[in-house]
């Protein structure tokens, strides 16, 4: 059973899942649980002071981030956000397990809908595809569970105050099932991947991504 996080960073790099694994800790750090956690607080921050807002992790400036939340709110899925019918449940389905931050009630006859929560940044547009491979994990658990299709699942960006739709597409499934593959097949250290993903790698210094590359500059 692959855990939705193993499958992340396989999505993102395999020699990542590598690394990851061999570490004694795998806790997550406390300013990400911080960040994650500003998902179960909307309806006090959408009309929170600036001097209240200062003092959260946010990624916005205050009145940036109200704007961002005032647009949120005005999304059907707004309302099922904040009061999700299972907060940090645990997911387990044919080969993939986790924690969604939410579950929440179905939109219409859709069924219901996992919430994957990022403390990072999004991207322009949709999201960034290791959270993508994670949602769709999620989704399949929690299909898996309740025996029935779960099309869509919603990536959560709550240092922003942003939330996407990602829905289960040939394309989004396929890079699950090559990720799911790669997490599988990852025992000794797989190549680098010695592109621009290792410049915000945290395993950068230990992997030698940055020395090989003076190296080659050296001739
Ligand atoms: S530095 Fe690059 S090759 Fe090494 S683990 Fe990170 S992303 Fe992968």
């Amino acid at each position: 059973m692959t855990p939705f996080s193993d499958l992340a960073s396989a999505a993102y790099c395999p020699r990542q899942l590598y690394y990851r694994r061999r570490e004694d800790d795998r806790e997550l750090p406390a300013e990400v649980k911080e960040r994650i956690d500003l998902a179960y607080r909307y309806p006090d921050s959408v009309d929170a002071s600036d001097a209240t807002l200062r003092r959260l992790p946010l990624r916005r400036s205050p009145a940036t981030y109200r704007r961002n939340l005032s647009r949120l709110r005005e999304r059907d899925v707004y309302d099922r956000l904040v009061d999700p019918v299972r907060e940090r449940a645990f997911l387990s389905g044919r080969d993939c397990h986790g924690i969604a931050h939410k579950v929440l009630g179905p939109l219409d006859d859709e069924g219901r809908i996992p919430v994957i929560c990022s403390p990072g940044e999004p991207p322009e547009e949709g999201v960034w595809e290791p959270q993508s491979v994670r949602a769709v994990a999620a989704a399949k658990a929690l299909a898996w569970e309740r025996e029935r299709t779960v099309p869509r699942a919603v990536v959560e960006y709550p240092a922003v105050g942003v939330a996407r739709t990602v829905r289960l597409t040939t394309r989004r499934k396929a890079t699950y099932r090559r990720s799911l593959r790669a997490a599988r097949a990852v025992d000794g250290p797989p190549k680098r991947v010695d592109d621009d993903r290792c410049t915000n790698c945290e395993y950068r210094d230990r992997c030698g991504v940055g020395r090989r590359s003076i190296r080659s500059l050296l001739g």
